[in-house]
């Protein structure tokens, strides 16, 4: 090869990386040439192209950008059988078991004249506000809340406009969401991609955080469960439920550190005196992980695709190598995590017992199939296959009916965990 085609070579094998996703960041001119050196060449020295050293390098640059941003994995969208549109019921009780507790929160608690608005506009956030109908009935029920503390005030003349912002990640179905926007809503509404695991918004600029039946998905499944070398490899098994103590301890630092960033980072988004809600799936510290509804949830589906892996229908080492990034936080490590983080104080902490879901896998195994289905087919196909899920369901199915006719209900017993602070 002559030097002008390696040239030409190499500086098409560079706008190849750009093209790629791989981002070369600020060599000045002179040092340019020292970068390319760098470069491992995708040709070899009859100049033909290495495809497959350019394939590997290109795979190792992805996973690597997979494990600092995990796969964006979300609930089934549009208003299918399978949407969570059409089966997040028992989601939706949540939000409204807990609605008169945060009317009492609001009234007793948000001191509107401190509250700081910029252009009179009164902004609140969903976090995690999936695809609808939920986060709607959640942001009117605080709107009602507000405008009623300004009513009983006699501070109706400045009742401010409200800026809702519907907040998921990037995947998430936005245009289901806001093609099935309230046609009365009295809100303006914008949308926020992007993981509440990090900053999303500019510094005081929200008055008003909630979020329901989100903040329990992790940001990612704790390395060490996918070790083969660690005592936390799950094998076998897709959750924390009835595994060895070191899987749990791995996934309950996976928490702690995930509520560490989510709170660093609404405490800087907040206005002094601003209040966030947050509904999450909550067990009573000490209580067994396998007599919560959703542990038995989890652990079927972890025997389900066992079941698939014995048939050959997946292999098990993908079952191996697959979790759920789920965690139920107690109110002791909630509480542990507000107090460190010290920019929140405590208005309300309440466990809050649900009986719904174990209701619901009694009575109705295909609703209970269908609540799996709708949350977690998204993270199931991307990593067994898209065909996979109705065999996993069929599977499922079939275990719950049985083991719902054996149980006794008495001994399980779900809750929901409801935190609401307020920045100091
Ligand atoms: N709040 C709604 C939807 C709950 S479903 C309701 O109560 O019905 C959980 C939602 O949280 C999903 O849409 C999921 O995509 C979202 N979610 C999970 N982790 C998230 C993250 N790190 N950042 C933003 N959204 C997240």
């Amino acid at each position: 090869m002559t030097e002008k085609t390696k040239l030409h070579c190499t500086y098409s094998m560079i706008f190849r990386y750009f093209q790629s996703g791989i981002v070369i960041i600020g060599p000045s001119p002179l040092c340019f040439h020292h970068l390319l050196k760098w470069i491992p060449s995708p040709y070899n020295e009859n100049g033909k192209e290495n495809i497959k050293d350019f394939d590997k390098i290109k795979r190792r640059m992805s996973n690597n950008r997979s494990s600092r941003e995990p796969d964006s994995y979300t609930m089934n969208g549009g208003k299918g059988a399978y949407s969570y549109s059409n089966n997040s019921s028992s989601q939706r009780a949540g939000i409204e078991a807990s609605k008169d507790i945060i009317d009492e929160a609001i009234s007793k608690e948000l001191d509107l004249t401190k509250l700081s608005l910029t252009s009179n506009a009164f902004s609140v956030v969903d976090l995690g506000c999936s695809t609808g109908p939920n986060t709607f009935i959640a942001v009117q029920n605080i709107l009602d809340s507000i405008k009623q503390k300004y009513q009983s005030l006699s501070l109706d003349s400045e009742i401010p406009e409200f800026l809702v912002y519907f907040n998921d990640r990037t995947s998430n179905d936005f245009n289901t969401l806001f093609a099935s926007l309230p046609p009365n809503k009295q809100y303006f509404a914008a949308a926020v991609p992007g993981s509440f695991h990090g900053r999303l918004f500019p510094e005081s600029s929200i008055h008003f955080f909630h979020s329901s039946s989100a903040l329990h998905w992790l940001s990612k499944v704790p390395g060490e469960c996918l070790n083969k070398n660690s005592l936390a490899w799950n094998k076998g098994r897709v959750h924390y439920t009835n595994a060895g103590s070191e899987v749990y301890d791995a996934y309950a630092g996976q928490f702690a550190e995930d509520m560490g960033k989510f709170l660093e980072a609404r405490a800087k988004e907040i206005v002094f005196g601003g209040m966030m809600v947050l509904i999450l799936s909550g067990i009573e510290s000490g209580m067994c992980h396998s007599k919560q509804p959703a542990g038995l949830l989890y652990d079927l589906l972890g025997a389900s695709l066992m079941d698939l892996a014995k048939k050959g229908v997946i292999n098990e080492e993908e079952v191996d190598s697959f979790n759920l990034p789920l965690y139920t936080a107690t109110p002791e490590e909630m509480r542990e995590r507000v107090e460190r983080n010290g920019c929140f104080s405590v208005v309300r902490m309440e466990m809050m017992k649900s009986k719904l879901m174990m209701d619901v896998f009694l009575t109705n195994v295909h609703l209970a199939t269908m609540i799996l289905r709708s949350t977690t087919e998204d993270i199931v196909s991307k990593h067994f296959g898209s065909g996979v899920m109705d065999e996993v369901c069929q599977q499922f199915s079939a275990k719950a009916l049985d083991i719902a006719k054996k149980l006794n209900p008495e001994e399980y017993q779900g809750y929901r965990l409801l935190v609401i602070l307020k920045r100091n």
